[in-house]
């Protein structure tokens, strides 16, 4: 397997004009010819549906919701980046490229990442023209916000439901394509293949999840969005049906894993409560603009927040990162946090907590202002744990939340299965080691709305193909495969329901493969998972049929990915033998406790390839060359 990013040659800031006007068009009669599947209606989805729909092409998308609307990006709540340099406060498309190559702690690419920026001002007049209800000025102007390891205010918002306003429009332009005819939409299916011809990407299989029926369905080139895969954790914030399905099922027919280890911990999250509890809940990070995170300086401090005096406070953010105090990145906030607790300092029932206080900032700016910037935010607050931030201060923790890792692409957002392209948080594209807080949502708009229309042309054109027919022995051939596993998840009949294997392999991981990893640990939950596989080939509980909705032989399917995946995730994270962004390795550390990255061995995106059922993955380099920015280790003193 080659990989070939396919980075254009001449200067940064010049590549993806140049690339655009060398990829090749399709011309107007023959877009109308090709027909392109998009699996995935979150934003990723929903904008290249749209986009591509507009351009001519023939589209036919698909989600496992209900509606594309009920995407998992409608939960995204803080906002999403951009280098308007609004605030006049010294941004720049080179300050958002290098804040974003920085805070990835230098393990992505600078051609993607200077891309990302500069469409990042595109994408913000895009979604203005939708009628997006961005926060603004009292003159009118877009209001911005701060973000972690930012120290300019670029953010655009909209209150604390970014997402669901931005799929909003999405969806719009969407909509508006459904009703000229130009995409189908299939609701309620999920991708349970991936079919190849001649080495190319020509459908899918999906499962309609009503009727339980298989379907076949062809096309010229196969886009997936399908997004992240944080719920292998089990306890994430991510929505109950994100899944690594699709993406697992691509792997398998040939197409490479990219940093799989590179998951990314939410400092600011309402803390687990209980055994049996299946979902975590994201205070934003947006709240660390105006909220301070402290704990008690002693650990047998156990006085309510209201009676701990200032000067018994240990402000432990902004004491050791003076410059980005309570904005560091996320990867940082979450180890002091946890560094907090392990100490004994840590707050709340579980002492695995620490405080998110805003009332400096709602004494200082007052209540109705704070309520204007975060009030939803408060009340989902106050009806998970019945207490009023207004009053007491909120308390919080690190929690699962986004993965960097993701399947490979090339600059062309291309997998290696030619006719695979894979955006959103599908792909590992641009976030190296470590996302920096609103650039999820950047790059999922720009894979969408901005790339995909130029490079899939750029294929389609040099394609010469017969249009792909559903009656190929390659979709026979994949349906049985799929038939047969579902025959096969029903036919086991043991004792331990999915959510049960689940949930043990959500806390194997969390365990080993965490905030913190450690060879030792890494090996031993390598065998954890392969056992808990074993067994759960052989002592899974799947009642029901096939033969239609069946929402325990859905979650089956997605835990016996998760499964085979985690195994994955753990061989990434021990083959990086040092520690970057978020993979912190304890072995691999600075004096003062941050990650040590060694650039002469690790400086690589690490690719894995599916070798079949048992055999080790291979696994591949994508050495990174930085010719642009120095490689430093990160400071945000
Ligand atoms: C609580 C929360 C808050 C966040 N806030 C922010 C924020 O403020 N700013 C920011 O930049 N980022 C934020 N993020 C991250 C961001 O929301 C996501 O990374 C982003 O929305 C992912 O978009 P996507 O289009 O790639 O995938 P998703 O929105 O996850 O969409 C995936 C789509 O794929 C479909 N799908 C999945 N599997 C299959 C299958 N097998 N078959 C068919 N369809 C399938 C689903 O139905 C869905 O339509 C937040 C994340 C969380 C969890």
């Amino acid at each position: 397997m080659q990989l070939d990013s396919k980075i254009p040659d001449g200067p940064l800031s010049e590549k993806w004009d140049r690339h655009r006007f060398e990829l090749k068009l399709v011309n107007p009669a023959n877009k109308t010819k090709s027909k392109i599947i998009v699996v995935g209606t979150g934003l990723a989805g929903a904008s290249a549906s749209a986009t591509l729909a507009e351009l001519g092409y023939e589209v036919m998308t698909f989600c496992i919701q209900d509606s594309p609307r009920r995407a998992h990006s409608i939960a995204a709540q803080g906002g999403i980046n951009a280098a308007k340099n609004y605030q006049n406060d010294g941004d720049s498309i080179w300050r958002l490229f290098y804040d974003t190559i920085k805070g990835g702690d230098f393990r992505s690419r600078e051609a993607n990442v200077y891309r990302l920026a500069q469409i990042s001002n595109n994408i913000i007049d895009q979604c203005v023209a939708q009628g997006v209800p961005f926060a603004r000025e009292y003159g009118g102007q877009l209001a911005n916000r701060s973000f972690g390891g930012a120290q300019v205010s670029r953010t655009f918002y909209a209150r604390g439901q970014t997402g669901q306003q931005l799929l909003l429009g999405a969806y719009g332009s969407l909509s508006r394509q459904i009703a000229a005819g130009k995409v189908r939409l299939f609701t309620r299916r999920e991708m349970l293949d991936l079919v190849v011809i001649d080495g190319k990407a020509r459908g899918i299989i999906a499962r309609n999840l009503v009727s339980g029926e298989l379907e076949k369905h062809a096309a010229d080139a196969v886009v997936l969005a399908s997004g992240g895969y944080g719920n292998a954790f089990y306890l994430s914030t991510n929505a109950m049906g994100s899944n690594i399905s699709a993406a697992f099922a691509s792997y398998r027919k040939g197409a490479s894993f990219a940093n799989p280890c590179f998951v990314q911990i939410h400092p600011t999250c309402i803390p687990v409560h209980g055994t049996y509890q299946s979902k975590l809940t994201l205070m934003s990070e947006s709240l660390r603009n105006d909220g301070r995170v402290w704990v008690p300086r002693s650990p047998e401090d156990r006085r309510p927040p209201d009676q701990i005096p200032e000067t018994e406070r240990d402000y432990y953010l902004e004491e050791k990162y003076p410059r980005f105090g309570n904005l560091v990145p996320r990867d940082v906030a979450s180890r002091r946090a946890k560094v907090q607790c392990d100490m004994g300092k840590g707050v709340g029932g579980t002492r695995l907590a620490v405080y998110l206080d805003l009332k400096d900032a709602i004494e200082k700016d007052g209540r109705d202002v704070i309520a204007r910037k975060y009030g939803n935010l408060f009340e989902m607050y106050e009806k998970i744990t019945a207490q009023d931030p207004y009053e007491t201060p909120m308390m919080i923790y690190p929690a699962v939340h986004y993965t960097m890792g993701g399947l490979w692409v090339d600059y062309n957002l291309m997998s290696t299965i030619p006719g695979l392209f894979v955006l959103g948080e599908a792909n590992f594209s641009d976030h190296g080691a470590n996302r920096l807080g609103a650039s999820a949502l950047m790059q999922g708009l720009a894979d969408g709305y901005f790339i995909i229309p130029y490079s899939i042309g750029d294929y389609l054109a040099k394609s010469s193909h017969d249009t792909a027919r559903e009656d190929h022995s390659a979709f026979n051939e994949s349906s049985l495969q799929v038939e047969t596993r579902i025959k096969k998840l029903l036919s086991i009949g043991g004792k331990r329901t999915v959510d049960d294997f689940h949930r043990e392999l959500g806390h194997i991981l969390w365990e080993n493969c965490g905030m913190t990893r450690k060879e030792k640990d890494l090996k031993k939950a390598k065998k954890l998972i392969a056992d808990l596989r074993a067994e759960f080939w052989e002592n899974v509980l799947v009642g029901g049929t096939g033969k239609g909705f069946n929402q325990s032989l859905e979650k089956a399917g997605r835990v016996a990915d998760f499964l085979q995946f985690g195994e994955l995730m753990v061989m990434d994270a021990l083959e990086r033998k040092e520690s970057c962004g978020c993979h912190f390795n304890e072995d691999f550390q600075t004096d003062e406790h941050e990650a040590l990255r060694d650039d002469e061995n690790f400086c690589h995106v690490s690719a894995w390839e599916y070798r079949g059922e048992g055999s080790k993955p291979k696994f591949h380099k994508e050495p990174l060359e930085f010719e642009n920015v120095e490689l430093t280790q990160r400071s945000y003193k």
